[in-house]
């Protein structure tokens, strides 16, 4: 009966390239990840009935809450069924999963990835299989590209499909405020939009060359100058997720006049991260944001990956 929790961080993207589509359907990219101090928390515990049941609760607003599936499609469970493979059970009791949700849904946050981290480790745990972090990244990209860097958290680069992490140091904290919407877009949709521009472009996108290094990006990131952090922010999703939703025009561009010194789409979208260049600026940012009726979220880069919390 025993409970385990653990906790995972958002992330956002501050370089994201898109390479070419490969056979299997995914995309070779090139991700600058950057974890985010806000945080989900995914609770396990044997059942005391019969069957499975995911519980989910949180600050995200009600519309937002009722986007989370809480059958076998949530990752939670898919991410439990893998650790309870690598244990080697023969039989599973029924899990219960209480979900503690702060990232937007389908936001390009990666909350399911970070509810998918939580719950590896927490099972791992539960399910005593000993294996570190570094270990449980390896095996986790089965349950999505952007899951071993939950695990990893910081800052980090993710070339392959996003899974294969090498740590980058950030010379100094950067803030954010994360501006939500309660309509998803579903990452999948996004990348088809950017491959159909590519051919309305005369380009194939199956020989689009890889995506390269964002050399530039990482020596500021190291540095920490913040000016070249800011002009250097890229997204290759960003041009389809704004033809996909056009009004996220209008966000970044009331993040800019309210002050933020770069506002950018998050990974695939519609969450529009918007810049700012210190806690107080933020806070200020987040306010006036709110006060024009948008969902703001100040937030902070952070250094923390998937966490125990509890057990
Ligand atoms: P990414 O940035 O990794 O592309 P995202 O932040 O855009 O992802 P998520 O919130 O991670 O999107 O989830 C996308 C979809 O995954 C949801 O629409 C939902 O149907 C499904 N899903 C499965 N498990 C979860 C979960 N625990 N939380 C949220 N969504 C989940």
């Amino acid at each position: 009966m025993r409970r385990v929790v653990a906790s995972a961080p958002a992330k956002v993207n501050l370089h994201f390239g898109v390479g070419p589509l490969l056979a299997d359907g995914y995309h070779s990219v090139s991700s600058l990840y950057q974890a985010l101090d806000l945080r989900e928390e995914v609770g396990i515990q044997t059942s005391t009935s019969t069957d499975w049941s995911i519980g989910v609760t949180g600050s995200i607003t009600p519309e937002q809450l009722a986007l989370v599936p809480t059958d076998e499609s949530n990752l939670v469970v898919k991410a439990a069924l893998l650790a309870a493979r690598l244990a080697e059970f023969e039989v599973l009791k029924p899990l219960e999963f209480d979900i503690v949700k702060r990232i937007p849904v389908a936001g390009g946050m990666a909350g399911g990835s970070a509810d998918a981290a939580a719950a590896l480790l927490a099972a791992a745990t539960k399910f005593k299989l000993g294996l570190t972090i570094e270990e449980l990244e390896r095996v986790a990209v089965e349950l999505g590209a952007d899951v071993p860097f939950a695990l990893h958290g910081g800052t980090a680069l993710g070339t392959g499909r996003g899974e294969n992490l090498r740590r980058i140091s950030l010379g100094r904290n950067l803030h954010f405020v994360m501006i939500s919407t309660d309509a998803g877009l579903k990452t999948p949709s996004v990348y088809a939009r950017l491959d159909r521009q590519r051919e309305n472009a005369g380009v194939d996108p199956r020989a689009v060359g890889e995506p390269g290094e964002p050399s530039a990006l990482i020596a500021a990131l190291e540095s920490g100058d913040l000016d070249a952090i800011a002009a250097l922010i890229h997204n290759d999703l960003e041009p389809a997720a704004l033809e996909l939703m056009p009004e996220l025009e209008l966000t970044t561009a009331a993040a800019v006049r309210f002050g933020a010194i770069r506002a950018f789409v998050s990974g695939s979208g519609p969450t529009i991260a918007a810049m700012a260049r210190d806690s107080s600026q933020a806070a200020e940012l987040a306010a006036r944001l709110r006060d024009a009726n948008f969902v703001a979220t100040p937030v902070m880069t952070t250094g923390r990956g998937t966490e125990l919390l509890g057990e």
